[in-house]
């Protein structure tokens, strides 16, 4: 195991020049912008000026282009000066998918406009790709875009779009060229989800709450200036949104030891001894053990992440969330006993975002939803069998080509 594999920043060593460098461009920031007296927009906005919202983000869009594996210093310069931690959950699809891809392919002028209030939170994301028919064969989507002028019209209809009712941009997978392969007959926009003809409606789940959304497009028109990536380039825009999903699904950042579902559950066994059950405890062993080796999986995968894209690793990752987090909450529901059987509310609700830390039950339902969200386990498996294991790749029904020949 690597000597730094804990710590990005390399604990207990000097720093290297462009960290120390780092550190200081932060201290100067801070030096003129008290996090104390600044209000929490203004110094937001003024951290992403000075290129210190992500170091890896470009020069002038919010970062330095360093390596993102500097990120750490420089959050640990801003949590010493008290300022308030970015909150990833803030605007989950904004930062884990939508940056990364405007990033990838935008254009000088798309990365000005939408970067800032993205990183900012002013402007929330979602992801307008699943459709009642596609969903795992994604590139079989319906939704069509036609050329009319300097803007696209759009026809058509997307569903389990998370927090579509909170979100001020889109981005949207449509078809622009029907008689082109399926994949090859692909655009991706950015639609502004204010625009008219943009219909979202709740869509309430087991746990009671309405997380996603159906969303009806009928003529959306949207400027040639929102697409990204060029007319039939899509697929290969989309693999980026994809696999930076499956990443910030999966393994999004640093955690301690013992966090998350089996921080609650580890919690729940020292708080009630008399719950406590041989099977139970074996069981709670080879989890926490699970957790670990997730975490430390993870840790790696930033790193790998810090020399580039994410590969298709990022599949293993989330696989392994969804199986720990079902896994873990089905011990927890388990060892309440009787109160495993209550659910704290079931109102209808449409929140800002997912809270696992609201209890067992509701970790335990929402859980099920882990194994479908950002593609499937079973779709999972199919990457990492064919494009990091290399094993001979199963003809797909629907074209008869491999899934390692498609394009990425
Ligand atoms: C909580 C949640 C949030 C979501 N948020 C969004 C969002 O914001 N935006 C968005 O666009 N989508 C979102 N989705 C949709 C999600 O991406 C799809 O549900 C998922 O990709 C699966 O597609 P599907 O539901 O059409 O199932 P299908 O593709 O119809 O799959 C049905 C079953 O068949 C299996 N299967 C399909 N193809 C294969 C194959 N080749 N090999 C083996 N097994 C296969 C699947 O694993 C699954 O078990 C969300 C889903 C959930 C649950």
């Amino acid at each position: 195991m690597n000597g730094d594999m804990d710590n990005d920043t390399n604990a207990g060593q000097a720093p290297q020049p462009e960290e120390q460098e780092l550190r200081e461009r932060v201290r100067a920031f801070l030096a003129e912008h008290d996090p104390a007296g600044t209000p929490r927009d203004q110094f937001a906005s003024a951290r992403f000026d000075a290129g210190l919202a992500a170091v890896h983000y470009p020069r002038g869009h919010g970062g330095l282009g360093l390596p993102r594996s500097l990120q750490a210093a420089a959050e640990e310069e801003f949590a010493k000066a008290g300022a308030a931690p970015l909150d990833p959950l803030r605007n989950v699809i904004g930062l884990g998918m939508a940056a990364p891809t405007i990033i990838a392919f935008g254009t000088e002028e798309q990365k000005r406009r939408w970067l800032r209030p993205l990183w900012t939170g002013e402007e929330v994301w979602c992801q307008l790709f699943s459709e009642p028919g596609a969903g795992s064969d994604l590139a079989g989507l319906a939704t069509r875009a036609v050329r009319d002028g300097e803007d696209w019209v759009v026809n058509g209809q997307k569903v389990w779009t998370s927090l579509a009712h909170r979100a001020r941009w889109g981005l949207l997978l449509a078809r622009t060229d029907p008689d082109a392969p399926k994949h090859a007959g692909l655009s991706y926009f950015v639609v502004d989800m204010r625009a008219p003809g943009v219909e979202v409606r709740p869509l309430r789940q087991l746990t009671g709450e309405a997380e996603f959304n159906e969303v009806f497009l009928t003529d959306v028109r949207i400027p040639d200036s929102h697409r990204l990536g060029g007319v039939g380039e899509g697929w290969r825009v989309a693999q980026t949104t994809l696999m930076n999903e499956r990443v910030s699904i999966g393994s999004s950042r640093s955690v301690p030891r013992e966090t998350g579902g089996i921080g609650y559950a580890a919690a729940a066994w020292r708080a009630h001894p008399g719950r406590r059950t041989h099977d139970l405890h074996q069981r709670l062993l080879r989890l926490w053990a699970e957790a670990e080796v997730a975490r430390l999986a993870g840790e790696r995968l930033r790193q790998l992440l810090a020399a580039g894209e994410p590969g298709p690793e990022g599949s293993a990752a989330k696989l392994t969330f969804a199986r720990l987090n079902q896994e873990i909450s089905a011990w927890e529901v388990e060892f309440a006993g009787s109160d495993g059987l209550r659910y704290d509310d079931w109102t209808m609700r449409r929140p800002e975002f997912t809270d696992y830390g609201r209890g067992p039950v509701y970790r335990y339902l929402r859980s099920r939803g882990n194994s479908i969200e950002g593609g499937t386990s079973e779709i999972m498996r199919n990457i990492i069998a064919e494009r990091v294991l290399g094993l001979p790749a199963e003809p797909r029904a629907d074209t008869g080509v491999p899934w390692k020949d498609l394009p990425r």
